[in-house]
């Protein structure tokens, strides 16, 4: 059997077997027949996904390690280096993204799937790569991502719970921390939309009330969201393609960085995609390269 295990900066994930019963998934909410067990541990707690390992993999599996904690993890588990593969991990998410793709569109999850698009890896930090069958530069990358949203709001209000603050971020208000495009133009009518961000953190006066956590909150998912999709959509339009897929973590319970990054990228006139398992992008492709 095969396995794929991605230790990211913050998140362990792990994707086992294949064709197996989507029941048997834990944490992955009931996927098609064809993908693998799906589970993920906090990089923080090493020793639960080291257990899990040893508790549910058998140890002729063959398992492909990739993401910068690799080679810790691998060291903590000595009994399966005989047949370990390492996979360098931009080629990993790369191959993953392709296959989470190629699985949503079988089961008619999305639309078009033209064959070239810029894939915005959104983990701890953000990573960019061109997509184009089998040749998958990377871009670059940004220091803004999943890991800036919960050390920025942390820094902030002291809101460093990735749960509480995806959960409360829907409910702030970023206006009590943002300056808009309306505020400065007030009272004349602004000659572009006046919700968009003029400046961020940029409130002049902040409100009576001060910025509560949740706007704090907001305000951060808001800025990572603008500029991740700013460099994604720009890095397409020098690819020649308008299509950006977006994977990693960071999306994962996170309804507003979500909703945000669609509406922004159709805002600038690309086509974007979050597919469900692409937090498992980097395990999926470190799978199917073992
Ligand atoms: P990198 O690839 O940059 O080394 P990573 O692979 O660990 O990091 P991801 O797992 O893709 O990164 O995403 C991590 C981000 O996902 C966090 O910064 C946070 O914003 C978000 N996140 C989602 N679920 C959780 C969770 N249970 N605990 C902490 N952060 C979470
Ligand atoms: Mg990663």
């Amino acid at each position: 059997g095969y396995a794929g295990i991605d230790a990211g900066g913050t998140l362990i994930k792990i994707a086992y077997g294949r064709g197996t019963a989507a029941a048997e998934n834990e944490q992955s909410g009931g996927v098609s027949a064809s993908m693998p067990i799906l589970v993920k541990f906090p990089t923080a707690e090493i020793d639960a996904a080291v257990a899990w390992v040893r508790r549910r993999v058998p140890r002729d599996t063959v398992i492909g390690f990739t993401g910068g904690q690799a080679q810790r993890l691998r060291d903590l588990l000595p009994e399966y280096m005989a047949s370990a593969v390492g996979i360098p991990e931009f080629e990993a998410t790369a191959e993953g993204a392709v296959r989470i793709l190629e699985a949503e569109k079988e089961a008619g999850e999305a639309g078009t799937a033209s064959e070239r698009f810029v894939l915005v890896n959104v983990g701890t930090g953000t990573s960019l790569h061109m997509i184009e069958g089998a040749e998958r530069p990377r871009l670059g990358g940004i220091g803004l991502g999943g890991g800036t949203i919960v050390g920025l709001t942390g820094l902030l209000c002291g809101m460093r719970d990735y749960g509480e603050i995806a959960r409360l971020a829907p409910l702030g208000d970023r206006e009590a921390v943002d300056l808009t495009v309306g505020q400065i133009y007030a009272p004349a009518v602004p000659p572009i939309a006046g919700d968009l961000t003029a400046a961020n953190f940029a409130r002049p006066v902040p409100p009576a009330s001060g910025a509560r956590p949740q706007d704090y909150a907001a305000a951060v998912i808001g800025m990572v969201a603008e500029i991740v999709v700013t460099v994604g959509v720009q890095a397409a339009g020098l690819q020649g393609t308008n299509r950006v897929v977006y994977v990693g973590s960071s999306y994962e319970n996170n309804a507003l960085l979500r909703e945000l990054t669609l509406r922004f990228t159709h805002m600038l006139g690309a086509a974007a995609q979050i597919p469900k398992q692409g937090p498992y992008s980097g395990a999926i492709g470190a799978l199917h390269l073992a």
